[in-house]
């Protein structure tokens, strides 16, 4: 599944915009505003609830759009994504939506935000205002205080998914709605377009490449993806390890593990289900060792001595580790 973000101020075209790309790319579009007017119309007590804090413009509680959510995406299972808009709005939701898709092995895959300038929010919102009658449109306190709350509470996730590497911005004010439309397909096609710049050769040059963006990292490791596509059901990458850089004891229980040894001198430690060290392999600098295969359920980690830059390979797709694979 892909999980897709649409980004921006309210008043930015997201609604607009959605349709289009939600049927281009078989993605579900999900607005919790929308959702939110829809139990309002129906008197529901969540929508009673909700009425008073969006008629001031305020948000309602992050408990309430993450349930609406998550039943959203266990309804939906024939669908290839979901284009989330107007969630998350905050930081903690965002947190959130990461640990709920965590839990279900997927991730976000992209943010993509239409950008436009405080001004052109409120005439787009009085604009609105005349043809949809939204109560929370037509007050011009309303709308002040919609858009201080997304400078304040929205606006700082945009250093979250940047952050990430997943954020990509569209002027909102580039043109007409049709040209806006088209630089968002823009951004769409070239989202898995990293893959197809990866490079094909694997030389001196890449090696250098990817361990310098290690030697950057807090985490004294990087990885460097070398499927075809975010579809790809199989893990082969390229993996830096510099001193220092520390892996949990671990297992992988669906498939066994290739790690090829590239550069740099390094062990590879098999434990037993307590912990306590049951082989010690090491690789590289005159060892005459390459490369280990690390059978499937065998509780394993690394330790690095030199500057370390394996191949790595697994059948099926990346999942984060749960708790029994951890020791
Ligand atoms: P929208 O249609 O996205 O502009 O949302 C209209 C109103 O619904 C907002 O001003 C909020 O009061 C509420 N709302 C929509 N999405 C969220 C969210 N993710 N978190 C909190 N409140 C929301």
């Amino acid at each position: 599944m892909k999980y897709y973000i649409l980004f921006g101020p309210p008043g930015a075209g997201k609604g607009t915009q959605a349709g289009a790309i939600s049927e281009k790319y078989n993605l579900k579009h999900i607005s919790t505003g929308e959702m939110l007017r829809n139990e309002i119309a129906a008197g529901t007590e969540l929508g009673k609830q909700a009425k008073e804090l969006i008629d001031a413009g305020n948000l309602v509680p992050d408990s309430v759009v993450e349930g609406m959510i998550e039943s959203t995406f266990n309804n939906n299972k024939n669908v290839a994504g979901f284009l989330l808009d107007g969630f998350p709005r905050t930081l903690g939701q965002a947190v959130d939506l990461d640990e709920m898709l965590a839990r279900r092995g997927e991730k976000v895959n992209a943010v993509i935000s239409i950008m436009i300038k405080d001004e052109t929010i409120k005439q787009r919102i009085q604009h609105r205002a005349e043809i949809e009658g939204r109560a929370d449109d037509a007050n011009e306190e309303t709308i002040k205080n919609r858009i201080a709350t997304y400078h304040k509470q929205t606006e700082p996730l945009i250093t979250y998914y940047k952050n990430a590497g997943k954020y990509q911005e569209v002027d909102g004010e580039c043109g007409g709605i049709e040209d806006v439309r088209k630089a968002m397909f823009r951004v769409f096609k070239g989202i898995d377009r990293k893959f197809m710049e990866r490079q094909v050769v694997l030389d001196d040059s890449l090696l250098d490449k990817v361990q310098m963006l290690a030697q950057e990292s807090p985490r004294l490791r990087m990885n460097y993806d070398l499927r075809n596509s975010e579809d790809d059901q199989s893990q082969r990458m390229l993996n830096v390890m510099l001193p220092g850089t520390h892996t949990t004891i671990h297992k992988h229980n669906l498939s066994s593990e290739t790690v090829m040894l590239m550069r740099g001198k390094m062990d590879t430690v098999f434990y037993n289900n307590k912990g306590v060290e049951m082989q010690r392999i090491h690789m590289g600098g005159d060892t005459g060792v390459f490369g280990v295969n690390i059978p499937k359920g065998q509780w394993h980690t690394f330790e690095v001595y030199d500057l370390s830059i394996i191949f790595m390979a697994q059948d099926g797709p990346w999942s984060p580790l749960s708790k029994e694979n951890m020791l």
